[in-house]
């Protein structure tokens, strides 16, 4: 039998009331116990077939009638609702007491009792992605990529044919073959000064648009880039994310794909092979022949440098306050990492490069360095720059003998560095620990969460009311209709 015990109990105790039988006079008629009848009623107990069957008898209605799965009435669907909610783990685990679901219970209270049921159940289901849930889906994004020397060959080879469709024969990718790439996917870019605070672009598939921002973010994300990131959902056929790693890693390959759009490999690889030829390789002159910011330049670095030109490298971008916002490696460069294998929020040592440059007083031009660490000598080469939320550096290292074809390889400026050892610049000097150890009481500024929760519903983190609420304010008149 499939039907629930407890909604066969349900249905008995209508008939019977509707019968007018008492729990003794059913019980006399069906050859059963009185508190057995009760039990069934209940849904504790699961009657046999032949006892459901002289029931039936009894109360004068087929045995199909008690064997349907509907509740017989509205009531008695609220009351099993509530007794198969009070029954799942998920309210166990609150340690809360159970209602005795009976027929005093005021109909308010059992639709509210439901109701609550109902929303604890699916806030359950739209769980929340923990940050340390996130930083352990970014860190296996991360090896991922560094498995890959940081290159997606099949994404490489989506943006060339698209590129080159559009016109594109080198330099800077310009927003018009953007717009044109759109149109042959049959998409229209439209710009709009009201998007939703939680988007950066919203896609309205039925009727083939892209909204865009109006100008771009400072400091961050051009709208060529922007542009593309929205295509590349659609060029690389993504689905809407299952999981928070499936959503990390959609972002992944988005930003790979602009980044392939706005500097091709087919340009920009052999672009970077005569430079290494010149043993002149500055990925200041990378960012200005392509036209994109510094780090967009340094990172497109990173896709290239080991397949393309046979270097490993690392790249770190670090804020103000010293901690690392964004990194990776495929050279052994030692960063800290936190214990999900986290590196982002990590403090970086004061000696590398990345905070060196910092105290640089001219940020026009690279700041190059070489650092001894415990895993061998590295140089670098470092870029300051500043945004509204404070100013951050960009660094491309190599290790040492792949320094000979990088501008700024003749700099005379080297340090030491032995983090992760906390002695190396993560304890203040002995003299100042006396002198202020019982002096100083600083305030701390909040630090910028790199991963903040984010609810994991079909589009982490965004808002999906002010989504369809923009959608439909831009929707062009279905005209077309009746
Ligand atoms: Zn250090």
């Amino acid at each position: 039998m499939t039907t629930e015990p407890l909604t066969i109990g349900r249905r008995i105790r209508h008939f019977r009331a509707e019968a007018g039988l008492t729990l003794d006079a059913l019980g006399d008629a069906a050859g059963a116990a009185p508190s057995q009848l009760s039990q069934i009623e209940n849904g504790r107990r699961e009657p046999r077939l032949s006892l459901l069957q002289r029931i039936a008898d009894a109360l004068g209605v087929p045995l199909t009638d008690l064997l349907t799965e509907d509740a017989p009435t509205p009531r008695d669907a609220l009351e099993i609702e509530l007794e198969r909610a009070q029954r799942r783990p998920l309210y166990a685990a609150l340690g809360l007491p159970s209602v005795k679901v009976s027929q005093k219970l005021p109909m308010p209270v059992l639709e509210s009792l439901v109701g609550l049921h109902g929303e604890l159940a699916r806030r359950e289901s739209e769980s929340i992605a923990t940050p340390e849930q996130a930083r352990r889906a970014n860190t296996a994004v991360r090896l991922g990529m560094q498995a890959r020397d940081n290159h997606l060959a099949e994404i490489e080879e989506v943006a060339e044919e698209m590129v080159r469709r559009a016109g594109y024969e080198g330099g800077a990718l310009t927003h018009r073959m953007v717009t044109v790439m759109a149109e042959q996917l049959g998409f229209e870019l439209v710009h709009v000064g009201d998007l939703p605070p939680t988007t950066r672009t919203v896609t309205d598939l039925e009727h083939r648009r892209i909204y865009l921002p109006s100008s771009s973010i400072p400091g961050g994300h051009g709208l060529r880039s922007l542009a593309l990131q929205a295509i590349a959902h659609r060029v690389l056929g993504h689905e809407r994310p299952a999981t928070y790693e499936a959503f990390l890693g959609q972002r992944n390959e988005i930003n790979y794909f602009a980044a392939a759009c706005l500097m091709p490999r087919f340009v920009a690889g052999p672009w970077l092979e005569a430079r290494k030829h010149d043993r002149d390789l500055a990925i200041e002159d990378f960012r200005d022949a392509f036209g994109v910011t510094h780090e967009a330049a340094a990172r497109r670095f990173t896709n290239l440098a080991t397949v393309v030109l046979g270097i490993r490298c690392h790249f770190l971008r670090v804020q103000e306050d010293g901690s690392l916002y964004r990194g990776y490696e495929n050279d052994g460069f030692l960063l800290r990492a936190d214990v999900t294998g986290a590196i982002e929020g990590q403090p970086v040592c004061r000696w590398f490069g990345a905070r060196s440059a910092f105290t640089s007083h001219d940020r026009t031009t690279e700041w190059y360095q070489y650092t001894d660490t415990p895993a061998g000598t590295y140089w670098c080469s470092t870029q300051a720059g500043a945004t509204a939320s404070g100013d951050f550096t960009v660094t491309i290292g190599v290790p040492f003998a792949q320094s000979k074809w990088f501008r700024g390889r003749d700099t005379t400026t080297r340090r030491t560095s032995t983090c992760p050892d906390d002695a190396c610049c993560r304890r203040p000097a002995a003299a100042d620990t006396a002198r202020w150890g019982e002096a100083a009481w600083p305030s701390a500024r909040m630090r910028q969460h790199v991963f903040g929760p984010l609810p994991t519903g079909a589009f982490p983190g965004v808002d999906q009311t002010d989504v369809y609420e923009f959608l439909t304010r831009h929707a062009p008149e279905d005209a077309a209709q009746g």
